[in-house]
């Protein structure tokens, strides 16, 4: 009897979370938005040539918050070496005396010299930059550019995501009618079942997509540079061997290929330094507290 009770109890708890159990089941089991058939490339050019909604205003807003986020948090410390910091400023306004900046103006570019606080400084040095002119450059990379050409690719680099507006480009490309029913989707699902075949395979095509679309962004921005310090008078070979040495997939990616078609053996590249003397100072400043390992893949780190 009294086991019977306790069924009854059971079996009555189960029918009363029954048809609710299902309904949240059904609710995030709802079946994937149809999968975009196109590649990456597609969006990649459907978003560069889009009329973004946004003013440059709204980039140089998105980026100061990026920048006081990071700054208020501690964890990226401003040089205190006046002279490097002045070095690489320079250096920055005769790359983007150069560049095609679009809606930009030099003003809008800023530079921030330092060194992460949470990182080995034996660690590959990184750099990067947030929406309408924000530069951050860990002090490393003194140390591990052995020619000013490569300092040079990676400050016309970072200033084309910004020119570019790829972080603009990568809000629109979630805009993209293919695209954003799926993100409504995956933020009600969040994660899939592993025996959820069209799940996994929405979601699978959603992070090859953006990867994809990165990846892209990174090359045009590759391109951007070496055709920046190409103008400039740098080698390319210069910026080659900065890529062997800390990028090696890189060199598979882009700039063999540019380098390949921008070599002219008539033509010859002047080896140009802003200021030679100084540029080896700071090298040597920087080497001896930062050895760079070469690093695996980019792509894979941004
Ligand atoms: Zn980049």
């Amino acid at each position: 009897m009294k086991a019977q009770f306790a069924c009854a109890i059971v079996f009555g708890i189960m029918i009363m979370l029954a048809p609710r159990a299902s309904a949240t089941h059904s609710e995030t089991r709802k079946a994937p938005p149809p999968i975009p058939q196109e590649d990456s490339a597609v969006f990649f050019e459907r978003t560069r040539s889009a009329a973004l909604p946004q003013s440059v205003g709204a980039d140089t807003a998105l980026g100061a918050m990026h920048t006081d986020e990071l700054l208020a948090s501690g964890d990226f410390m401003l040089s205190q070496d006046a002279e490097a910091e002045h070095y690489l400023n320079a250096l920055l306004r005769q790359v983007l005396a150069v560049m095609p900046l679009g809606a930009f103006v030099s003003g809008d570019f800023r530079l921030y010299l330092g060194r992460t606080r949470s990182k080995n400084p034996r660690e590959t040095p990184a750099a990067w930059s947030f929406p309408g002119g924000a530069i951050f450059v860990e002090e490393g990379f003194f140390a591990a550019a052995d020619d000013e050409a490569a300092l040079v690719h990676l400050l016309a680099h970072e200033a084309a995501h910004s020119i570019l507006r790829h972080q603009m480009r990568r809000i629109e490309f979630l805009r993209q009618p293919e695209i954003a029913p799926i993100i409504a989707w995956r933020q009600a699902v969040r994660s899939c079942a592993p025996a959820d075949d069209a799940c996994n395979a929405a979601f699978g095509k959603l992070a090859e997509l953006q990867a994809g679309l990165r990846e892209l962004q990174e090359q045009e921005t590759d391109i951007m540079a070496m055709e920046t310090s190409i103008a400039m008078g740098y080698r390319p070979q210069a910026t080659m061997a900065f890529f062997k040495k800390l990028y090696p997939e890189k060199l598979r990616h882009t700039a063999a290929w540019l380098v390949r078609q921008r070599i002219d053996p008539n033509k010859g590249y002047a080896f140009h330094l802003m200021d030679a003397a100084a540029y080896r100072r700071l090298h040597l400043r920087y080497a001896d507290t930062y050895a760079a390992p070469p690093m695996p893949n980019p792509f894979l780190r941004k």
